[in-house]
């Protein structure tokens, strides 16, 4: 099973608490203050998007739930299910 994290980095306040639960996942940008998805796509509409393995899911779960704006969501690729 593969997820996908999909950020919709232009509503991000920047609170760093994504970046403070999963270092290895989200990283604060020096430019902007937003959170960044480390080594992902961003797309013309402002969402950054990275595939994960399953055994990545459950820390990018946690970051997601520290999200105070809720702008951190993860998919099932396949299904399209999102689970947050
Ligand atoms: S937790 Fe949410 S609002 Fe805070 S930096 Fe991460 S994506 Fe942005």
């Amino acid at each position: 099973m593969t997820y996908k994290i999909r950020h919709d980095r232009s509503n991000c306040i920047g609170c760093t608490a994504c970046a403070a639960i999963c270092p290895q996942f989200w990283e604060m940008s020096s430019e902007d203050g937003k959170s960044d998805v480390v080594g992902s796509v961003l797309g013309s509409d402002g969402w950054e998007e990275l595939e994960i393995s399953e055994a990545d899911f459950p820390k990018n779960m946690d970051a997601a739930g520290v999200c105070p704006v809720n702008v951190i969501h993860l998919m099932k690729i396949g299904s399209g299910e999102q689970l947050i």
